[in-house]
């Protein structure tokens, strides 16, 4: 098939043509038609799919007639980060350019000054964060009244930062007429609830997934011996030296770890940039161009922060942690290996990584090749990272203790929402959702936090634990029964709730 045949205009085919694209995608090819006939649809697709012309292509076609009124936005496009809100408007930008088409990008970190000026000019497309919207809206500045057309790109990914209320609320601020194109790579119960709330009689579209690990990527797990965060990072850097790296990316499940690893691979000369959601906007942007044009080698990512941008073939993944859920090394791996090409995808692995590393294996149909890294067991935490450590430390304390620091983290992803916050959160405070109601729609293993993401640099102190030990501190010798039962979930969901008042 070709661009021709689906239904759009000189005009747009021409811009298609001057980006390089002869043929739809698959996403492009069944979604574009039913957009232009104007009906509802569910994409369920991946990035990487080429969904992104998938809406955009259309729009534009049909918002090329008609005028934009002031503060009145024709149509909304709602992502869940300010990178791909930013990477959709470069598209309506190079789609759209023998058009005049309005635009603005309403993403946190940038005055909100120059967006009002532009929402008061009147705009075609509206491309959002949820919160920055809402922010707009409560303001005064914006009315969502004429908004014929929305889109809600990675609703899944919506649903892991929490914001499906703030969907749910822009979706009864809009006109219910408008046309709704909605994207989701997976289809859990309560995106397909919100499907079903918002969308009239869509027609579903479903495009497999972009080969899962696909077969050009040499897939390694690196056996180490704990979770020490000296012997982690020496052998990441071993793992690196002993490659052929072009240009890679480095998974940490946390922002925290993504900070420490940028730090030390500096340390030690690598050319390195690093991506999260609590660094500023332009030091992210700064990042980005480094790594796309070349002068920066490596990159030291988080899931969020990385997830769905449009990023240049690399040669490597690494994978400083195992990804607490499996499709997220599906996704990490992806950026190796594409079209075809070799890519290579190596992951630190400690014994206690067992479980995610079964749920990897499982979830990919396949054993990973294992590697042992020899020669760790001298590194442990007791020492620093310049050799002035406390020497007695070394072997033994130092090592439990990192183990214990290990099995607090693993705890925290299982049981403490507010810190797993770090480990995936919208990217920033401003993009953050707006309220702290407790959600009907998220999954009970929700890893995102809506008040932990807006203060997700501390942790929760566990006041009631001894650090030595699990004796209860402040109880004299006696620990009270009650304190000992397990909490039943029912009232761990209010505790979280307390929590986030606090
Ligand atoms: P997306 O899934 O929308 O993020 O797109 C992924 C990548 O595919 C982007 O780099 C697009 O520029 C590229 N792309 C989109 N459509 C096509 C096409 N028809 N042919 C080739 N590349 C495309």
């Amino acid at each position: 098939m070709s661009f021709d045949e689906l239904g759009l205009s000189a005009e747009v085919l021409r811009a298609i043509a001057e980006a390089g694209y002869t043929t739809p995608t698959p996403i492009q090819a069944k979604a574009i038609p039913v957009a232009l006939s104007g009906r509802d649809l569910i994409g369920i697709a991946q990035t990487g799919t080429g969904k992104t012309a998938g809406f955009t292509l259309p729009m534009i076609e049909k918002l090329a007639a008609g005028r934009a009124k002031a503060r009145m936005p024709r149509s909304l496009v709602l992502e869940p980060t300010r990178e791909l809100a930013a990477q959709v408007a470069e598209s309506f930008e190079k789609y759209g350019r023998y058009h005049k088409l309005s635009m603005a990008l309403l993403i946190g970190g940038v005055s909100f000054g120059d967006q009002d000026a532009k929402i008061d000019r009147g705009v075609d497309v509206l491309i959002a964060t949820p919160g920055r919207l809402l922010d707009h809206f409560e303001r005064g500045k914006l009315l969502l009244n004429g908004v014929q057309k929305l889109v809600i790109d990675e609703a899944d990914r919506m649903l892991d930062m929490g914001f499906i209320p703030d969907i749910e609320r822009i979706c009864k601020l809009l006109p219910p007429t408008r046309q709704t194109l909605f994207f989701s790579a997976t289809m859990p119960p309560e995106i397909k609830r919100l499907t079903e709330q918002f969308l009239r009689n869509p027609e579903r579209i479903e495009v497999s997934k972009p080969a899962t690990a696909a077969t050009t990527i040499e897939q390694k797990v690196v056996g180490i011996p704990g979770h020490d965060p000296k012997l982690k990072r020496e052998a990441l850097r071993r793992v690196i030296r002993g490659q052929n790296v072009v240009n890679a990316i480095i998974f940490c499940n946390r922002k925290r770890d993504v900070d420490i690893v940028y730090k030390s691979l500096s340390k030690h000369g690598f050319s390195v940039g690093v991506l999260h959601g609590d660094l500023p906007q332009p030091v992210r942007m700064k990042t980005l161009e480094g790594f796309r044009n070349g002068d920066v080698q490596l990159m030291v990512a988080s899931d969020v922060a990385a997830r769905g941008l449009d990023l240049p073939q690399v040669s490597h993944v690494f994978n400083y942690d195992v990804p607490i859920h499996a499709d997220d090394y599906v996704h990490r791996i992806g950026r190796t290996g594409r079209a075809g090409r070799a890519g290579h995808a190596f992951m630190l692995a400690a014994p206690s990584d067992h479980k995610w590393l079964s749920a990897i294996e499982k979830l990919i149909g396949k054993a990973i090749e294992r590697e042992e890294m020899e020669g760790l067991e001298g590194i442990s935490s007791g020492e620093r990272e310049h050799g002035h450590g406390r020497d007695r430390d070394r072997r033994g304390r130092g090592r439990s203790r990192d183990r214990r620091s290990h099995d607090k983290q693993r705890a925290e992803v299982n049981d403490q929402p507010p810190a797993l916050a770090e480990l995936s959160a919208p990217t920033s405070a401003d993009d953050a959702p707006r309220e702290s109601k407790p959600r009907r729609h998220e999954k009970p293993k929700q890893e995102h936090h809506a008040k932990a993401q807006q203060k997700p640099k501390k942790e929760p102190r566990k006041p009631d634990a001894d650090p030595k030990g699990d004796r209860m501190i402040g109880m004299g010798d006696h620990t009270p029964a009650f304190l000992l039962k397990p909490v039943p979930q029912h009232l761990l969901r209010k505790k979280k709730k307390v929590t986030e008042a606090a």
